[in-house]
């Protein structure tokens, strides 16, 4: 329907109802693309990041590059129909990217040249780091607390990695299963340092530190290899341990605090990972049944013990520590443990 343009007074068909193609083409383009770029490329090899990865590229010079990153960031105007990046070309520190689109209701494809500034930094990537030094110069070596991981371990282990990982991927040349636990390689010891110290802190592990002389460079530069023992402790969230002389729950791990509540108590403690691994210690628990309350009294609590043998105890209401709600009828679990009973419910 041909009306009159508001903006140039012309007699057209109008786009959004107000404007020409032409004249929403001055005002929107074909939409809005980013105001600069910002390129990460390997020095080696060329491949760029994108997207949160390493992407190998295509052909010669940023052109790849810089199509998708700016793809990635071009918002469509509203009324456009379809658009594409159809050509870049690169001029000093400026990219002018060609876009082709149609406008809805138009007749014919549209070309918008956007004049982006970017700048390129130098990073070399993971497998041109390990092609590079040929060995890796840090290992993180993650054990369980009897030495090798456990099933339990690895478990916890596996949920934390990639919260641990978070923005050191790049420098992460293999993440390798061994016998022993996992083998985490960087090609730096910063970021072994740092993938070691989000696992103290997520998982309550201790670090250790060693090195190892590698090689040493014509110029006299000694370079070392850094290995990083971490260690998981033998509590994890929901644990019992014993906290002086008494039984305890790990409440919770986080930021490199453990928190630990004594059963039958509300005060929640919170430990630096140093002091959990000196105060905390490993029960051995004397006696552990399922069992159902079969009466209470003020002074007393009748038990019975369920499989595999079924017997009353009659417990004197002073000699246990209670966690949770005791009632009758109720299935909970007895601890004996330090000369006292804990029951559980
Ligand atoms: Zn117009
Ligand atoms: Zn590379």
């Amino acid at each position: 329907m041909a009306l009159t343009c508001v903006r140039c007074g012309r007699e057209a068909p109008l786009v959004d109802g107000r404007l020409c193609a032409e004249c929403y083409l001055d005002v929107y383009g074909l939409g809005r693309g980013p105001d600069s770029i910002e390129l990460i490329v390997c020095p080696r090899c060329g491949s760029f990041r994108y997207g949160g990865r390493w992407v190998e590229a295509a052909g010669e010079g940023y052109r790849e590059a810089l199509a998708l990153l700016f793809q990635a960031r071009f918002r469509p105007a509203e009324h456009v129909a379809y658009y594409r990046v159809e050509e870049v070309r690169i001029r000093e520190d400026e990219a002018l990217v060609h876009v082709i689109g149609k406008l809805r209701g138009d007749t014919v494809e549209r070309a918008v040249t956007y004049a982006v500034r970017f700048t390129v930094k130098h990073r070399v990537c993971p497998s041109c780091a390990r092609k590079a030094s040929g060995a890796p110069l840090a290992i993180v070596q993650v054990r369980g607390y009897g030495g090798r991981l456990d099933e339990e371990e690895e478990k916890l282990l596996e949920a934390a990695i990639p919260a641990a990982l978070r923005g050191v991927e790049d420098h992460v040349i293999a993440l390798e299963k061994v016998k022993e636990g996992y083998d985490v390689k960087t090609t730096d010891h910063a970021a072994a340092r740092l993938l070691a110290s989000r696992l103290k802190s997520l998982l309550a592990a201790t670090v250790k530190e060693s090195f190892k002389l590698i090689t040493q460079r014509r110029n006299g530069t000694r370079v070392y290899r850094l290995t990083v023992s971490v260690r998981l402790p033998f509590f994890s969230e929901g644990s019992i341990v014993e906290y002086q002389g008494s039984l305890a729950r790990i409440e919770e791990i986080s930021s490199g605090r453990v928190v630990v509540r004594k059963l039958g108590s509300t005060r929640r403690r919170a430990l630096t990972v140093e002091d959990s691994w000196r105060l905390l210690k490993k029960p051995s628990i004397e006696e552990d049944y399922n069992v159902i309350v079969t009466s209470i009294s003020p002074n007393w609590i009748q038990i019975q013990t369920l499989e595999p043998s079924y017997n009353y105890l009659e417990l004197r209401v002073e000699e246990i520590v209670k966690e949770g709600e005791v009632r009758e009828g109720k299935y909970c679990k007895l601890l004996a443990y330090n000369g006292r009973y804990y029951l559980l419910c």
